[in-house]
């Protein structure tokens, strides 16, 4: 019999008006992964957040190897032995590495006031070469790591200790295929010790392989938990979602002949150290992917095409001859991008949903020649927000309070209400549950049918294969192979030109 690790106990938590959990109640068994699933909004982070003191628990509790905690902040919980992996970025720009793996224990390296800042360096380095992240050096700024660098960086901080629990909310998202692994052997090496791994994914088949238990939250409410060994792809769903769920969710079409008509061509189009002379015709009413591996080049695609590779050199023209070459250019000209990095990149966190939907359009949004006017900024971003469904109180809430699902539906209302001709998707789909996924692809394949052409980036090869016209796979920066849209397409036609 496995023995109870944590009591999730009648937890319950609102935001305003937004009943994020209620009443929640389930255990956790130690030497366990233990999934949590539910789509956006459910209430997962919402609960591993009080767990680990980010937020404040308001109603119920939660009782570790038999005795309550109810840690006041993060430092709090890892005293307790609970630790987390946040779904956002989780380290602090402005410090070094080693100041992160250490933020709130750094009392450890001070003595007589003096903090020892080779002593804290040296064992960072020791701790990132055992986990075998050498080639992220302790002294260094965290700022000059990339997004997967950083998750590598709080795997560290958040499980050099050896917690009771550690929680992993939603990060294999952001990570390629090696980082995955390397988070993988750590939950396995955690669960090992005797300790619990909560882990967040909305990827299935992952969650299927990894965990042992799984949880089920469906709009705040607890629904079951379940042995991964027990069920299917499909239970999961239908438990998430609460009714059976189709698993065919993309385009159904084929054989339908793309237009000629190119209204976009990219001519040896390089940007030093990242892609090198990459040519295509993008055509009316064409959904074109870029796959490829993450440091394949794929990604610099988007921004070379938005304007926003400041050492771009070749071209990028539109049928009437216009170059592109800056991002006022490209929105000016009804190019619309959304980044992977959706954080950092494409939402304005701490502005309404409201204001980050009208951003491009501003320019039609005046009345009395330039003065904006508020009432058609309301209705506008009514009307997009309305369109796309975003969960929300109103059009005032702040996005940063939005789920990852919701956050990314502001970012695509901001260019549906641009009605933008040509769309650059980067990873549009990154960290979002099937029903807004569901939602993604079909407005994707609206957009298509009304004309417009689109551009989806993706590391998933089974929805660009499922949703493009054209694929092209990106290798060392470079265009290695593409195929049409076809019935007979498979993952490894794809995965042969990737490596
Ligand atoms: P999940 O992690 O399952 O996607 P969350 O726990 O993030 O879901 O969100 C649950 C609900 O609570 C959502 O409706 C979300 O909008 C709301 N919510 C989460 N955090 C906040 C916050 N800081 N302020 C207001 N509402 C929030
Ligand atoms: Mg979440």
């Amino acid at each position: 019999m496995s023995e109870i690790r944590l009591e999730v106990k009648n937890i319950s938590k609102n935001f305003g008006i937004t009943k994020a959990l209620q009443n929640v109640s389930f255990n956790v068994n130690k030497g366990e992964v233990h999934a949590l699933i539910g789509e956006n909004g459910s209430g997962k982070s919402t609960l591993t957040n009080m767990l680990t003191g980010i937020y404040t628990l308001e109603s119920g509790t939660f009782i570790l190897d038999g005795k309550e905690v109810h840690p006041k902040n993060q430092v709090e919980a890892n005293e307790e032995g609970i630790s987390i992996i946040v779904q956002e970025l989780g380290t602090l720009s402005g410090l070094t590495v080693a100041e992160n793996i250490f933020l709130g224990h750094e009392d450890r390296f001070v003595k007589f006031g003096i903090k020892n800042t080779k002593a804290m360096n040296r064992e960072a380095n020791e701790l990132l070469k055992k986990y075998g992240f050498d080639r992220i050096k302790a002294s260094d700024m965290i700022d000059i790591y990339n997004f997967e660098d950083r998750k590598l960086v709080e795997i560290v901080k958040a499980t050099y200790f050896n917690p009771k629990i550690v929680v992993i909310d939603e990060t294999t998202t952001a990570l390629s295929q090696e980082g995955r692994e390397e988070l993988y052997k750590h939950m396995e090496r955690i669960r090992k010790e005797g300790n619990t791994v909560i882990f967040i994914s909305h990827d299935l088949p992952e969650i299927l392989e990894k965990s042992d238990t799984i949880s089920i939250l469906r709009d705040g409410i607890y629904i079951d938990t379940v042995k991964s060994a027990d069920v299917t792809e499909d239970d999961l769903k239908k438990l998430m979602v609460g009714r059976e769920v189709t698993g065919d969710y993309y385009r159904s079409d084929y054989g339908e002949k793309v237009s000629d008509e190119v209204v976009l061509s990219v001519k040896n189009v390089s940007v030093p150290g990242l892609i090198k002379d990459v040519s295509f015709d993008l055509h009316k009413g064409e959904i074109l992917g870029f796959g490829g591996l993450s440091e394949s080049g794929m990604h610099e695609i988007g921004k070379a095409i938005f304007g926003a590779s400041y050492d771009r050199t070749g071209t990028v023209t539109l049928a009437d001859g216009t170059e592109i070459n800056s991002i006022p250019s490209a929105i000016k000209h009804s190019i619309a991008y959304t980044s992977k990095d959706r954080d950092n990149e494409s939402v304005v966190m701490n502005q309404s949903i409201g204001d980050n939907i009208c951003l491009p359009s501003l320019d039609n949004l005046c009345a009395f020649g330039k003065i904006l006017s508020g009432k058609k900024m309301k209705d506008f971003s009514n009307k997009f927000s309305k369109e796309m469904s975003v969960k929300m109180v109103d059009t005032n809430q702040f996005v940063s309070e939005l789920s990852g699902g919701n956050k990314q539906k502001v970012v695509l209302a901001r260019w549906i209400g641009k009605d933008s001709d040509i769309v650059v998707l980067d990873s549009p789909t990154r960290g979002i549950d099937i029903k807004v996924k569901q939602d993604i692809y079909q407005l994707m394949d609206r957009m298509r049918k009304s004309g417009k052409s689109i551009i989806m980036i993706s590391e998933e090869l089974m929805e660009l294969i499922g949703m493009c016209d054209r694929i092209i796979i990106m290798k060392d920066g470079m265009t290695s192979g593409s195929l049409d849209r076809n019935k007979d397409i498979n993952e490894n036609s794809l995965i042969g030109m990737m490596v």
